[in-house]
Protein backbone atom coordinates (compact mmCIF):
# COMPACT_ATOMS: atom_id res chain seq x y z
CA UNK A 1 0.00 0.00 0.00
CA UNK A 2 1.07 3.27 -0.93
CA UNK A 3 2.16 5.16 2.09
CA UNK A 4 1.34 9.07 2.77
CA UNK A 5 3.38 11.67 4.18
CA UNK A 6 1.71 12.34 7.28
CA UNK A 7 5.05 13.48 9.62
CA UNK A 8 4.96 17.19 9.68
CA UNK A 9 1.33 17.78 8.46
CA UNK A 10 0.14 18.39 12.03
CA UNK A 11 -3.45 16.74 11.85
CA UNK A 12 -3.98 19.04 8.61
CA UNK A 13 -7.03 16.47 7.49
CA UNK A 14 -7.71 15.57 10.76
CA UNK A 15 -11.30 17.41 11.50
CA UNK A 16 -14.35 16.09 12.84
CA UNK A 17 -15.36 12.76 11.24
CA UNK A 18 -18.43 10.62 10.52
CA UNK A 19 -18.39 7.60 13.14
CA UNK A 20 -20.17 4.60 13.36
CA UNK A 21 -21.91 2.69 16.49
CA UNK A 22 -19.57 0.12 16.18
CA UNK A 23 -16.42 2.94 16.17
CA UNK A 24 -18.06 4.21 18.75
CA UNK A 25 -17.74 1.16 21.19
CA UNK A 26 -14.25 0.52 19.83
CA UNK A 27 -13.15 3.62 20.61
CA UNK A 28 -14.48 3.77 23.96
CA UNK A 29 -12.97 0.42 24.51
CA UNK A 30 -10.02 2.12 23.65
CA UNK A 31 -9.59 4.84 25.28
CA UNK A 32 -11.29 2.81 28.40
CA UNK A 33 -8.09 1.02 28.51
CA UNK A 34 -6.01 3.91 28.46
CA UNK A 35 -4.07 5.22 31.79
CA UNK A 36 -5.85 7.90 33.27
CA UNK A 37 -2.34 10.00 33.22
CA UNK A 38 -2.67 8.95 29.36
CA UNK A 39 -6.04 9.95 29.06
CA UNK A 40 -5.63 13.35 30.70
CA UNK A 41 -2.35 14.39 28.54
CA UNK A 42 -4.12 13.22 25.22
CA UNK A 43 -7.35 15.02 26.45
CA UNK A 44 -5.92 18.19 27.72
CA UNK A 45 -3.69 18.99 25.07
CA UNK A 46 -3.97 22.14 22.68
CA UNK A 47 -5.17 21.44 19.32
CA UNK A 48 -5.44 23.86 16.69
CA UNK A 49 -9.32 25.02 16.21
CA UNK A 50 -11.33 22.47 14.66
CA UNK A 51 -8.99 19.31 14.80
CA UNK A 52 -10.10 16.01 15.83
CA UNK A 53 -10.45 15.88 19.42
CA UNK A 54 -8.29 12.82 19.46
CA UNK A 55 -5.43 13.45 17.66
CA UNK A 56 -2.27 14.02 18.98
CA UNK A 57 -0.84 17.09 18.63
CA UNK A 58 2.63 17.00 21.19
CA UNK A 59 3.80 13.59 18.43
CA UNK A 60 2.09 14.74 15.27
CA UNK A 61 -0.16 11.31 15.03
CA UNK A 62 -3.70 10.16 16.02
CA UNK A 63 -4.10 9.18 19.80
CA UNK A 64 -6.42 6.02 19.06
CA UNK A 65 -4.60 4.78 15.61
CA UNK A 66 -5.30 1.26 16.24
CA UNK A 67 -8.94 1.95 16.94
CA UNK A 68 -9.07 5.17 14.17
CA UNK A 69 -12.63 5.38 12.32
CA UNK A 70 -12.76 3.72 8.82
CA UNK A 71 -13.18 6.44 7.34
CA UNK A 72 -9.15 7.78 8.80
CA UNK A 73 -7.98 4.83 7.52
CA UNK A 74 -9.25 5.54 3.91
CA UNK A 75 -8.16 8.66 3.71
CA UNK A 76 -5.76 9.25 1.11
CA UNK A 77 -6.18 6.54 -0.84
CA UNK A 78 -10.26 6.33 -2.18
CA UNK A 79 -10.83 8.94 -5.25
CA UNK A 80 -13.26 11.06 -3.41
CA UNK A 81 -10.52 11.06 -0.06
CA UNK A 82 -7.47 12.62 -1.56
CA UNK A 83 -4.67 13.78 0.24
CA UNK A 84 -3.35 16.95 -1.32
CA UNK A 85 -0.14 16.33 -0.35
CA UNK A 86 0.08 12.98 -2.22
CA UNK A 87 -2.92 12.63 -4.67
CA UNK A 88 -1.39 9.89 -6.44
CA UNK A 89 -1.94 7.48 -3.54
CA UNK A 90 -5.37 7.68 -4.53
CA UNK A 91 -5.74 4.88 -6.34
CA UNK A 92 -8.92 3.20 -5.11
CA UNK A 93 -12.34 3.96 -6.75
CA UNK A 94 -14.63 5.73 -4.31
CA UNK A 95 -14.95 5.11 -0.62
CA UNK A 96 -18.74 3.62 0.54
CA UNK A 97 -19.21 3.52 4.23
CA UNK A 98 -20.11 0.03 5.61
CA UNK A 99 -22.65 0.90 8.14
CA UNK A 100 -24.28 3.98 8.55
CA UNK A 101 -23.16 7.28 10.08
CA UNK A 102 -23.63 7.49 14.10
CA UNK A 103 -22.96 11.56 13.86
CA UNK A 104 -19.72 12.97 13.95
CA UNK A 105 -16.80 12.72 15.89
CA UNK A 106 -15.46 15.77 18.09
CA UNK A 107 -19.13 17.54 17.01
CA UNK A 108 -21.63 15.47 18.49
CA UNK A 109 -19.24 12.94 20.28
CA UNK A 110 -16.90 14.49 22.72
CA UNK A 111 -14.36 13.77 25.47
CA UNK A 112 -17.32 13.27 27.75
CA UNK A 113 -18.52 11.06 25.96
CA UNK A 114 -15.56 8.34 26.38
S1 LIG B 1 -3.35 12.17 4.76
FE1 LIG B 1 -2.36 13.85 3.67
S2 LIG B 1 -3.18 15.78 4.55
FE2 LIG B 1 -3.64 14.07 5.95
S3 LIG B 1 -1.96 14.08 7.45
FE3 LIG B 1 -1.42 12.59 5.81
S4 LIG B 1 -0.23 13.76 4.31
FE4 LIG B 1 -1.28 15.24 5.64
S1 LIG C 1 -9.58 9.58 14.81
FE1 LIG C 1 -7.39 9.86 14.50
S2 LIG C 1 -7.06 9.69 12.28
FE2 LIG C 1 -9.26 10.05 12.64
S3 LIG C 1 -9.55 12.27 12.47
FE3 LIG C 1 -9.23 11.77 14.65
S4 LIG C 1 -7.01 11.99 14.99
FE4 LIG C 1 -7.35 11.86 12.77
Amino acid sequence: MDTLPCKGCRGLCCGPVPVTETELRSIKKYVKSMSSIRRSQLQNQERFYGTCIFYEQDHDRCGIHSARPSICRAFGLYQNLVCFRKPEAAGMENFHAKERSAGILSVDYTWRDF
